[in-house]
C-alpha cells in the first residue's frame, strides 16, 4: 500500500495519523495519506515563515529560475502525477494529463510575470516630493483546495503567490492528497528552497487550525460555498484577505441560429466532462423554443454515447463520483425533481465499471421539465446532471440565467454578435464563453460573481490577490512643514 507523508520545510515528514485514501472506480483502499495534527500545521508554518524572509527579498528573476526548474521537474514526472490524481479522483486520465500539463505552463507562466511586478509612482501637485508604491507580498499563505483537481487548483494559487514572494503551506482535500504531496516533492527535489512550498494533509479541522494560524497573513480556498462561509468567518475574525474560488450553477444559452453540433458537444464538455465534477459545469441548458425537442434528442443521444469506464484507461470519457454519499446525494436530487413533475430524458441511474460492477458512476443525466425553484435547478450538484428548460426571447433567458446566487461562468451559442454581447452583458459571472466552454488559460482571470466567490486566480489579476501596496512619500525638499496642517497633493 502506497503512503504519502506530509511535506513541509523540504522534506517529507511523517505524522501520527492517517486517512485511507479510497479510489472511487474500485471503491478500494489504495493509499494512506498523513492526517496532521495541531503541532504538525503550526511546524509547517513555522518553516513558511522562516523561508519567507529569504524567499520575498530573493532577487525576482532568481525566484524565477526557481519556478521554471519546478516546471521542468514537474512535466518530467507529468504521467506519473496525473496517473496518481486519476487514482485519487477518479478524473480520467486524458483529462488530469491535460491538466498537470497546464499545470507546469501556468508555473511558466508566472514565472515569467515574477520581475514584472511593477510599482507605480504616483504624480503629484507638489514640487520636491517624490510619492511611489511597490506592490509587496503578504507573507504566509494559506491555501485550501477541493479534491476534482487537486493539481491544478494548487498551482493556480502557488505559482502567483510564489512568484510575488509569499511562502505558501497548502493543505488539498481529504478525499484526495496524494497528487499535491506529490507536487511538493517535485518541487523539492527541483531545488525549491525548503519551507517556500508546504503541504498538509487532512480535513477540515487541520482546514480551519491552518486559518487560525497567527503566522498565516492571506487565506485562499478553493470548495464549496458552506466552507466558504465558515473560512470568510475566520479571516473576519483574525482580519486577514481571504480570496473565495466557490462553486457555480452556471447557464448554458443556446439560440435557435447556433452552430448546432459545435453547441451539443460544448454542452456535452460543460456538464458531463469530469463527470460533472467541475466548478464551471454548464449545468442549467436553456435552449430557444424552436429547436428546443431536436437539440434534446441529439445530446440524450450523445450522452448515451459517453464511454464510462476505469479512468486509467486512455479511452475512458467519465469516471466515477467522489464518493457514495456523493452519488447517494445527486440520486435524492434526481429523485425529489421527478416527484414533484420533472422527467429523465436519459441516464438517473447509479453504475459501476468492469465484472464485478464498482465504483461510485451514476449515467450521465438529462432532466427536464424543471421549474425554476426545483432543488436541481437552483443548487450545485457537482454531478453529470443537466437540467434544461426552453425560453423564447432574449430578455427571458437572461432573467432565467441569472436566477439564483451563484455566477462562476455562462456559456452563450449563437451566430449573432449583438445577441452575444447583449447577453454577456447582462450576466452576472466572472466568465462568459461564446460559442465555446470550459476553455481556461494562464492569463485569464478566472473567478466568481456574488456567493460563487471573490477575487481572482491566474492572469495579472492574481498577481494583485498575492500582493499588497506600500506607498513611499519622500520629501527631499529643503522647507520644514506646518506640523499642525495635513501635508496634501
Ligand atoms: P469543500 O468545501 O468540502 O472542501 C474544500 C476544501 O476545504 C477541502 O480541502 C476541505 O478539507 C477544506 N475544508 C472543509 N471545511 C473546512 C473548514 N471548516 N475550514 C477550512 N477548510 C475546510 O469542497 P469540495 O467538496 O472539496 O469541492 C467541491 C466544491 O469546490 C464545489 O462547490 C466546487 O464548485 C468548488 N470548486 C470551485 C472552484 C473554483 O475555481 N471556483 C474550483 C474547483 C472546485
Amino acid at each position: 500500500m502506497k503512503h504519502f507523508p506530509l511535506h513541509f520545510g523540504g522534506v517529507d515528514r511523517e505524522s501520527t495519523d492517517t486517512r485511507d485514501q479510497v479510489d472511487p472506480a474500485t471503491e478500494r483502499v489504495w493509499a494512506t495519506c498523513a492526517e496532521a495534527s495541531n503541532g504538525d500545521v503550526d511546524a509547517a508554518v513555522g518553516s513558511a515563515a522562516t523561508a519567507y524572509r529569504q524567499w520575498a527579498t530573493l532577487a525576482p528573476g532568481r525566484r524565477a529560475e526557481h519556478l521554471l526548474a519546478f516546471a521542468s521537474a514537474l512535466e518530467a514526472r507529468a504521467d506519473h502525477v496525473s496517473r496518481i490524481e486519476s487514482r485519487s479522483n477518479g478524473k480520467p486520465i486524458r483529462e488530469t494529463r491535460l491538466q498537470v500539463a497546464f499545470a507546469a505552463r501556468m508555473l511558466r507562466y508566472f514565472a515569467g510575470l515574477a520581475d514584472k511586478v511593477f510599482g507605480h509612482v504616483v504624480p503629484l501637485d507638489a514640487s520636491d516630493v517624490l510619492d511611489y508604491y511597490t506592490r509587496e507580498p503578504h507573507g504566509v499563505c494559506a491555501l485550501i483546495v477541493a479534491w476534482n483537481s487537486p493539481v491544478q487548483l494548487t498551482v493556480n494559487k502557488i505559482a502567483p503567490a510564489l512568484a510575488a514572494g509569499n511562502t505558501v503551506v497548502v493543505k488539498p482535500s481529504e478525499l484526495a492528497s496524494a497528487s499535491v504531496i506529490e507536487l511538493a516533492r517535485i518541487g523539492s527535489r527541483a531545488g525549491m528552497p525548503p519551507g517556500s512550498f508546504n503541504v498538509v494533509t487532512g480535513g477540515a479541522t487541520v482546514g480551519e487550525a491552518l486559518c487560525h494560524h497567527p503566522d498565516v497573513a492571506l487565506i485562499s480556498l478553493t470548495g464549496g460555498i458552506r466552507t466558504g462561509r465558515r473560512v470568510a468567518q475566520i479571516a473576519g475574525e483574525r482580519l486577514v484577505p481571504v480570496v473565495l474560488e466557490l462553486g457555480g450553477k452556471s447557464p448554458q444559452i443556446v439560440f435557435a441560429d447556433a452552430d448546432r453540433s459545435r453547441a451539443i458537444s460544448g454542452i456535452v464538455a460543460g456538464i458531463f466532462a469530469a463527470a460533472g465534477q467541475s466548478c464551471m459545469a454548464g449545468s442549467r441548458l436553456y435552449v430557444q423554443e424552436p429547436i428546443f425537442d431536436e437539440v434534446m434528442r441529439e445530446l440524450a443521444h450523445s450522452a448515451s454515447q459517453i464511454r464510462i469506464g476505469d479512468p486509467l484507461l486512455p479511452e475512458t470519457e467519465m469516471g466515477p463520483l467522489i464518493t457514495s454519499e456523493h452519488r447517494e446525494r445527486t440520486l435524492d436530487v434526481i429523485g425529489e425533481a421527478v416527484s414533484t413533475g420533472a422527467h429523465v430524458l436519459t441516464g438517473g441511474r447509479a453504475t459501476g465499471v468492469g465484472a464485478s460492477k464498482r465504483g461510485y458512476f451514476l449515467e450521465p443525466t438529462i432532466l427536464v421539465d424543471v421549474t425554476p425553484s426545483m432543488r436541481c435547478v437552483r443548487e450545485e450538484l457537482f454531478a453529470p446532471v443537466l437540467v434544461a428548460q426552453p425560453f423564447t426571447a432574449l430578455e427571458e433567458v437572461a432573467a432565467l440565467a441569472d436566477d439564483g446566487t451563484h455566477g462562476l461562468a455562462a456559456g452563450i451559442w449563437t451566430q449573432d454578435v449583438s445577441t452575444a454581447m447583449r447577453l454577456a452583458a447582462q450576466i452576472r459571472a466572472g466568465t462568459v464563453w461564446v460559442n465555446d466552454y470550459r476553455r481556461v488559460s494562464a492569463g485569464a482571470p478566472f473567478g466568481g460573481f456574488r456567493s460563487s466567490g471573490h477575487g481572482r486566480e491566474r492572469g495579472l489579476e492574481s498577481l494583485r490577490t498575492y500582493t499588497t501596496t506600500k506607498n513611499v512619500v519622500i520629501n527631499y525638499g529643503a522647507q520644514a512643514r506646518d506640523p499642525f496642517t495635513i501635508g496634501t497633493s
